[in-house]
Order: C-alpha cells, then sequence, then structure tokens
C-alpha cells in the first residue's frame, strides 16, 4: 500500500548541503508492523517525517495505494496526513491546557465531524488503550505511559491506514515500554504500522520486519516486500477543514487557560474604546446640550426678514474667490464691494398676484405663535416728570465725547407681538395695577421692561420723565401717562417755505395726544432673554390707531404731491425714493413693513418657516434661474439669530470632537499594536501546538484561523468591555455635570450606533494588528514546529 521509490531527502544549511536520505527504495503493506533501526543522526526521524507527509523529499517518489505523491498539493497533504496517517511522538505532544479527551477529539475537528459523534469516537479510541475513566483529566496529570496511550488514541480515533511512531517508548522505562509495544502490536493486526526505536530487543520481539538504516541509506530489510497487496484500494484525496466555529472554541479555551493575561489585554485593549467613546458621548452631551438649547431657550427667537438684509454672517465675512486663479503678484483686481440685500416682500415677483407677504401668510399660518410687522413709524411722545412739566420722550443724540453712550442707542419704544406667548416665555411680570393682569391687548397699556437685575439705565429714565431718585418703587412706576401725538397736533406748515416745523409742546397738545400708560412692569426670567431691546412696549392697537389718523395728515398729504421734498427739513435739495419712502414709513405714510418677525414656538415650526421662505426662493430660482442676477435680487433672506449662536456653537463642538477623537485614536492604535504582540508571543508559545495541528492534518489556513480567531475574540471583548465602561462611565459624568456646572439638556450617552461601530472597529483592528503574527503561524514548519520546546 505504500511505496518508497529512490527516495532522496537533502537539507540546506548555510548554504551546504547534508544528505539526510538517499537511495532509500521501500514497500510496504497493510498489517505489518515495521521497526526502523539506526543510530541517532541517521535519519529514522527524516524518513518516518516523508512517510507521513509531514516532510517533503527532495526527489524521488512516494506512492500511496499506487498513487504517486509527486503532484500533491498542500492540501492534499493536509488530507494525507488527516486521513491516511496517525503519528504518535516519542514528547507524546500533547496539548496541556485541552482535556484527554479534547486532545483526542482535535483530530477529529477538521474532518467536519459533529460533535456528538467525535466525542463518541473518541471515548471509543480512550477505551481502546484502557484511559477512558481519565478522559476529563489534564495530560500533565497522568504517568508518561499513560500519556503516550493518550497520544495512540488520538493518532487512532481517524481510523488511519497507517500509524507513525518515532521512538514510542523512548522516555518511558521498560515495564511501561513493553506494555505500550503490546497495545502497539494489537494495533498492528488491522493496520500498517512503522516504528522507529533504537532499541533492538523491542524490535526483535515485536514486530514483523525490520529496516536498519546507516547514513541515511537502507543497510539491511528482514523482509523485503516485492509484491503489492493492495491494487483494489485507491487512495482517495479529500478535504480537510476546520470550521469556524472550531476556531473560535479552540481560542477560546486557550484564552480561558490565561485568565490574567486575558483581561489585562482585554482592559489594556478597552482603554483605547473607552476613550473615543467618552469623547463621543461628551459630544453628544454637548450637542444634547444644544439641542436643548435651541428647543427650548432659543425657539422663541423670532426670524427676521429686514426690508435691508446684511445676509447672515456667512455673506458678511468675505472669502476669497476661489475661482479667481489670478495670483500673480503685480495684478490687482477690483471687486464689487459686499452689498446688502433689499428683501422685495410688497411686489408680485412671480406673477401669480401673490406678494412674499401674502406667500408666507398663506404658507407658515398655523406654524407661528407671532407673525408680526415693524412700519417704521416712530411715535411722537410726550409725558410729563414729576414736577409737571412737560417732555418729549426721546432719547438723547449719542454724544460723540463719549464712546459708550452708542451702546445704549436701542430704541425706546417697540411694538408688543399680538401673541403674549413668546414674550411671557422669556419675561415675567413683576408689578402690575391689576392683579389678574398677563399681557396687554389695549391701545392704552403700556409695558415698562426693566433689566434682569432690577435696574433701569439713567438715560432711559430720565427720557420716561421719572423722579431723579435712585431707587423707585414699582408700584409708584405704574400709571404712569404717556401721550401719543399725531401729525397733524405735532407739525406745522413753515410760512416760509416748502417744509414742516414742530409746533410749541404745551398743554393743549398734550391733552389731545392719545393716552396710554404703564399697566405692567416686565423683567426678563434669565440673562439670556433676547427679545425685547426696548423700554417700553406697546400694542398692536395703539399703533393701528395712530396711522389711521396719520394717514390723513396734512405733512402726509404733502409729501404725497411733493415726492422730491423732504418736509421734515428746510433744504430744498431734492431726494430720492428710498428717502422718501423712508420719509413716509417714519411719519406713518406708508405702512409696507420694514421688518417681519416670524416667532416659532417650537423648533419644528422654526423649521416649517424656514422650509417656507426656502419654497419661495425656489419659486423664484424657478422663474429666473438658479444663477441669474434677478434670483439674487428678488430672493427673501432672513436672518435666524437662534441658528447663528447654535450654528457657531455646534460648528466648534464638531471641530473639538475631531480634534479629541483623533487623540483617543493614538491610544487605540497603542492597544491595538499590544494586541499585536500578544497574539505574536501567543504564536510563539504555541509553536508546538501549530506543529501537531499540522500533523493531524490542519491546514495553513487553519492555523491562521485560529490566530485570527484569538485576536478577533479579544477584540470583540476589549469592544464590549470598553463600550460598557464607557455606557457606566457616563452616569457619573452626567451628575457630576449637572451638579457642578448649570447645563441643563447636558447628557452625555453613546449613541448605539457608535458602540456597535466602536466594537466593529475594535475588532477590526485586532484583526489587522494580529494578521501578520496569524500569517506566520500558519507558514512554521511542522517538523521544526514539533522540535522545539
Ligand atoms: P534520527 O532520527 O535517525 O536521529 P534524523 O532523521 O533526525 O536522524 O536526522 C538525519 C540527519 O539529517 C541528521 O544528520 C540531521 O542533522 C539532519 N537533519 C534532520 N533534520 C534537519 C533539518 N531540519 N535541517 C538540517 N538538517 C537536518
Ligand atoms: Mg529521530
Amino acid at each position: 500500500m505504500l511505496e518508497l521509490k529512490n527516495i532522496r531527502k537533502t537539507y540546506q544549511l548555510g548554504g551546504q548541503e547534508t544528505i539526510a536520505l538517499e537511495n532509500i527504495n521501500l514497500s510496504f503493506n497493510r498489517n505489518q508492523f515495521v521497526s526502523i533501526l539506526g543510530q541517532s543522526g541517521s535519519g529514522k526521524t527524516t524518513l518516518l517525517n516523508i512517510i507521513g507527509g509531514l516532510d517533503q523529499y527532495t526527489s524521488g517518489d512516494l506512492l500511496v495505494e499506487g498513487t504517486s505523491t509527486k503532484t500533491f498539493k498542500d492540501k492534499d497533504w493536509d488530507s494525507y496526513r488527516n486521513t491516511t496517517i496517525g503519528f504518535v511522538f516519542q514528547s507524546y505532544n500533547l496539548i496541556s491546557h485541552l482535556s484527554v479527551l479534547e486532545n483526542v477529539k482535535m483530530a477529529l475537528s477538521l474532518t467536519g465531524v459533529s460533535t456528538k459523534e467525535a466525542e463518541k469516537r473518541a471515548l471509543t479510541a480512550l477505551d481502546e488503550v484502557g484511559l477512558s475513566e481519565h478522559a476529563k483529566k489534564r495530560p500533565n496529570q497522568l504517568s508518561g505511559g499513560q500519556m503516550q496511550r493518550v497520544a495512540i488514541a488520538r493518532a487512532l480515533v481517524n481510523n488511519p491506514k497507517i500509524l507513525l511512531a518515532d521512538e514510542p517508548t523512548g522516555a518511558l522505562d521498560s515495564k511501561t515500554s513493553i506494555q505500550i509495544m503490546e497495545l502497539i502490536k494489537r494495533i498492528s493486526h488491522d493496520r500498517l504500522v512503522i516504528m522507529v526505536t533504537h532499541n533492538p530487543e523491542l524490535a526483535e520481539q515485536y514486530s514483523d520486519r525490520i529496516i536498519r538504516v546507516a547514513d541515511g541509506s537502507i543497510l539491511e530489510d528482514t523482509v523485503p516486500v516485492n509484491v503489492l497487496n493492495d491494487s483494489t484500494e485507491k487512495f482517495t484525496k479529500s478535504k480537510t477543514s476546520m470550521s469556524f466555529f472550531t476556531a473560535i472554541k479552540s481560542s477560546m479555551k486557550n484564552l480561558l487557560t490565561k485568565k490574567t493575561r486575558t483581561a489585562l489585554v482585554t482592559l489594556a485593549g478597552s482603554i483605547g474604546i473607552i476613550s473615543i467613546g467618552l469623547v463621543l458621548a461628551l459630544s453628544n452631551g454637548m450637542k444634547s446640550y444644544i439641542d436643548d438649547l435651541q428647543k427650548e431657550t432659543l425657539s422663541g427667537i423670532p426670524l427676521t426678514i429686514s426690508q435691508t438684509s446684511a445676509g447672515n454672517f456667512d455673506s458678511m465675512t468675505e472669502s476669497p474667490d476661489k475661482n479667481n486663479t489670478n495670483q500673480s503678484s503685480n495684478e490687482i483686481t477690483i471687486k464689487e464691494p459686499i452689498t446688502t440685500h433689499q428683501n422685495i416682500y410688497n411686489e408680485d415677483i412671480l406673477g401669480n398676484g401673490e406678494t412674499f407677504i401674502d406667500f408666507l401668510e398663506r404658507e407658515a399660518k398655523g406654524k407661528y405663535s407671532n407673525l408680526t410687522y415693524d412700519t417704521g413709524y416712530q411715535m411722537n411722545v410726550l409725558t410729563k416728570n414729576t414736577n409737571g412739566d412737560i417732555q418729549q420722550v426721546k432719547k438723547e443724540a449719542a454724544d460723540p465725547s463719549n464712546p459708550a453712550s452708542m451702546f445704549s442707542m436701542g430704541s425706546l419704544f417697540a411694538k408688543l407681538p399680538a401673541n403674549g406667548e413668546n414674550i411671557l416665555s422669556q419675561y415675567e411680570v413683576i408689578a402690575s395695577e391689576n392683579k389678574a393682569f398677563t399681557y396687554p391687548t389695549n391701545q392704552n397699556e403700556l409695558i415698562l421692561f426693566v433689566n434682569y437685575d432690577n435696574t433701569l439705565n439713567k438715560d432711559i429714565s430720565k427720557a420716561l420723565g421719572l423722579s431723579s431718585e435712585e431707587t423707585q418703587d414699582a408700584q409708584q412706576l405704574l400709571g404712569k401717562e404717556f401721550r401719543m401725538i399725531d401729525n397733524d397736533s405735532f407739525y406745522e406748515k413753515s410760512p416760509v417755505g416748502n417744509f414742516f416745523i414742530n409746533q410749541v409742546i404745551d398743554e393743549r397738545m398734550y391733552d389731545n395726544g392719545l393716552e396710554a400708560k404703564i399697566v405692567a412692569i416686565m423683567r426678563p426670567k434669565d440673562a439670556t432673554a433676547t427679545l425685547i431691546s426696548a423700554s417700553l412696549g406697546y400694542t398692536e392697537q395703539l399703533e393701528t390707531k395712530m396711522l389711521a389718523k396719520e394717514k390723513d395728515s396734512d405733512i402726509i398729504k404733502f409729501m404725497k404731491e411733493h415726492p422730491k421734498t423732504n418736509a421734515l427739513s428746510p433744504s430744498n435739495d431734492e431726494i430720492d425714493e428710498d428717502t422718501h419712502k423712508s420719509i413716509m414709513q417714519t411719519l406713518g405714510g406708508d405702512t409696507s413693513p420694514t421688518n417681519i418677525s416670524i416667532y416659532p414656538s417650537t423648533f419644528d415650526e422654526r423649521e416649517a418657516i424656514t422650509k417656507v421662505i426656502g419654497d419661495y426662493n425656489r419659486q423664484i430660482a424657478k422663474k429666473f434661474g438658479k444663477n441669474s442676477d434677478d434670483y439674487t435680487k428678488y430672493m427673501i433672506q432672513y436672518t435666524d439669530m437662534a441658528e447663528m449662536m447654535t450654528g457657531m456653537m455646534t460648528t466648534m463642538l464638531d471641530t473639538i470632537t475631531v480634534i479629541l477623537t483623533a487623540f483617543a485614536a493614538i491610544s487605540l492604535i497603542v492597544s491595538s499594536v499590544m494586541i499585536g504582540i500578544l497574539t505574536y508571543v501567543s504564536v510563539v508559545e504555541r509553536t508546538k501546538e501549530i506543529g501537531i495541528m499540522r500533523a493531524l492534518g490542519a491546514r495553513k489556513k487553519d492555523i491562521t484561523r485560529i490566530f485570527n480567531a484569538e485576536a478577533g475574540l479579544i477584540g470583540l471583548i476589549s469592544g464590549i468591555v470598553g463600550v460598557m465602561i464607557t455606557m457606566l462611565l457616563t452616569i457619573p459624568i452626567n451628575s457630576i455635570v449637572s451638579k457642578l456646572i448649570d447645563m441643563d439638556g447636558f447628557n452625555a450617552s453613546l449613541k448605539p450606533e457608535y458602540g456597535l461601530a466602536l466594537i466593529l472597529l475594535s475588532v477590526i483592528l485586532t484583526l489587522v494588528a494580529g494578521f501578520i503574527p496569524s500569517k506566520g503561524a500558519a507558514k512554521k514548519d511542522p517538523v521544526e514546529a514539533l522540535r522545539t520546546e
């Protein structure tokens, strides 16, 4: 069944060729017990390894059941070792971290036998060598003879046709040796046994045939085989393959035998994951804080569309023109200045009979709590100071010698949105004439707004005609009266020219004014309130009433008749259309809005409104073309202060997150390298095991698979541990943040998809790190691997 034809084996050592075997011609029949005798170094082991397919011959041929092995590929040799050959070694070569039973089962794990079947067959094999009751023990709990029996059981479990034993009794005492010899003799009744020994007595006593080897050549063959008795059976190449599950199980076992080390490496590996996870969780927490801020605190801030818009911050900062490739240093290109954008919302641009305002009111209906139009109308207001003197309520012009006065130039009066929802979300009533008061709705109701810290600026106090005392009784301020003076009472035509002059401010003018009084004092709930920058809030009803009067006033009529004359100035200089419009707006003769404020009450409403504006602009783009000048001219630009505030925060946060993640990634790389080193150490430690597995028929691929599985497993555990620790750490972090810093809505948490991604990343990185050592393990020469201790 086995023929060696002219086998020659040489080793290349330091450029020098050593001949280990030469001119070997041997034939073997089944059910023989053949002993190979010879001195140390004569080539016995080499011969056995070549027969067993563990080592390859240099020239000649080895025929198995008449099949030449010349064309055998790696996988054919693997299958040959797994199905046809059983190996028994002098040093037993059992895997110490596996039980006796698992050692025996290992050969079966390569053939795809089910676990149950493998267990049954392994137990049968152990029974045959008389060790079934020791199945659960570890190899080092057995005596030498027992260990060799386990090795024999392992060699027999696949029912190979050939059993190869390399000095199986070399490490045993003579009594035990005899027992092993008896066992091998029994085995040889139904298979070919080739045994290397240097004990001639044992060979004489037990074997059917003795082959003597000296210096790599055959010296004597007691029963040479001339006629092969086996042409009926053919060698069939079958496939061995270790299932992925088996590989995982094997590496899991190995990891479990080194619990402390595995735990430490896993912890080290998880540090990288934890650091990235924490950065992501914290940034997520900040994002949720910003979202919260946007949703709750900032959602009441109106979107504004002004007659003249400066656009967004983006368009306000000049960015270099990327298309301008002319970078030559001796040419200077003149370019257009950044211009403000005129929003045209009062004209039918689309040609469908609808202005932008019509469109907005129709499309955004129900998506806001307030929609207010500022008209630009500036009321002339009188009040009496504490001495009873009548004074006009107006801010003094900024003092050019005091630059700080420029900052307090905000207007004194502001029209309040009709619906109190937005104002009341930011402001609270601190004093009111009527206890049941919530929000002004009548034309004669005014609200005094004071600062967050209950202060009122001195210039405002003066303008309102309050007493000069340092502290004021809030109740005393309630009921303070103001008179709104219409144009006809305030201005009169100059007798000397085409302009109007102010009438004398007196008791008569005061009495003719429309009465309104402070009914409540309001204060911001916290320092972030931004809705009102004025001090006196009046109702829409008051403005409507006044505008109705102004419409037919003399000065308005005059302005309409003389569109090029400024009625408020004695100068004869002609004015342009824009100036005319703005004067008319100030006087209340042109009520077209200077500013549209849309107050959403929720974040979703804000989104919906921006979408409405976007839809309008898309229609403009469709009509005029996206790149046309008309599009740029007619599109509507809005300002979203809330978006600008949170947008900047988000950009900053994203930048910080990227930087921190990069730092955290370094620790991840360090831990990956560590796992690579560990895999390498593991390969070195398990070199012998690799040799054994190869002898049992494991493919290179299977070896790679085992070490990849080990690295992957560490990566998986590190990843899971890392993600879990991160999640646990977010609990104290959140409680510390909420206790120490007042950040409502801050909630650090690792998003599940990020958690999964991190685990995956951990597995991938450790697989990459373990790849080279795993490949190295597979490349190990099985003969050399077996020789290592
Ligand atoms: P035995 O088993 O009879 O003691 P071996 O078969 O182990 O002898 O060795 C036969 C000869 O081949 C020896 O000279 C040995 O040094 C040499 N040899 C065996 N394996 C190798 C190897 N891997 N590299 C180089 N020389 C080797
Ligand atoms: Mg030897």
